[in-house]
């Protein structure tokens, strides 16, 4: 079964509340040629509004993060049920920026998959190599170790609905781009460790995201590769314009 292509924008910490309900609307009008999924993840404050938004459409709402734990004492934090709550029906979790700057691990992203897959949240589980690493030639180790731990102790059944983005954390809000031959390379390469650590039908079935300066004029490329399936757009997605252009790619 040929894999639907998943557009998807990571607002990170952008936009009031008004601003993303005027960039989601702009987003629900933009045509979708290729009948692709879209997705976008405002920032938590806006996410009720978002859903608002786009009510009568069928774009999807995700956050950006969520913790693991259900309640309690935990300053500042949102569980998996309040994401939920708010309207969205998937998370990114493992961000790079997460990774790097909030202290996530393996671990940490481990627990958040669970409790996002217990709520029944679809989660978009990204992962990446920094430069340094790729300059030592360990971006399969890292990567490996990045699915093998962030996955730890989930059936292919709780992983129906993942969505892998493969980011190389030197690509990101860096303008510089995996070139589409090396993007498709290592995404064979995930497909392959999803279907060592699953199966077959399972690794065919999931849709690997590319991430990482992903523009206009990139994403025609990136997407004629044959295991890219969709891409996760940060900086382009917050300009209508470009972001429609992205969802509406050329094969
Ligand atoms: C991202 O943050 O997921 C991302 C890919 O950002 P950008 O498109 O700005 O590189």
């Amino acid at each position: 079964m040929p894999r639907k292509p998943f557009i998807a924008g990571n607002w990170k910490m952008h936009n009031t509340i008004e601003q993303t309900k005027t960039l989601a609307a702009a987003v629900k009008a933009a045509a979708n040629p290729n009948n692709a999924e879209v997705m976008i993840a405002p920032v938590f404050t806006a996410l009720s509004a978002a859903a608002q938004a786009l009510k009568g459409s069928d774009i999807i709402l995700s956050a950006q993060d969520c913790f693991f734990e259900e309640k309690g004492a935990f300053t500042s934090q949102i569980s998996a049920g309040q994401v939920k709550d708010a309207g969205c029906t998937h998370v990114i979790l493992g961000h790079s920026e997460r990774r790097a700057l909030f202290g996530d691990s393996d671990e940490i992203i481990n627990k958040k998959i669970k409790a996002a897959v217990k709520q029944g949240l679809k989660v978009v589980f990204c992962i990446g190599e920094t430069l340094a690493e790729r300059e030592e030639n360990r971006t399969m180790t890292v990567l490996t170790r990045q699915i093998e731990a962030g996955l730890d102790g989930l059936s292919k059944e709780d992983l129906k609905d993942l969505i892998v983005a493969y980011e190389p954390v030197w690509a990101i809000g860096t303008g510089k781009t995996a070139t589409p031959a090396m993007a498709q390379e290592t995404h064979c390469q995930i497909r392959a460790l999803l279907s060592a650590k699953f199966t077959a039908p399972f690794a065919g079935a999931v849709r690997i995201l590319y991430g990482g300066s992903v523009k206009a004029d990139n994403v025609d490329a990136l997407m004629a590769q044959a295991d890219i399936d969709g891409v996760l757009v940060g900086g382009q997605s917050l300009e209508a314009q470009n972001f429609a252009r992205i969802i509406g790619y050329q094969k």
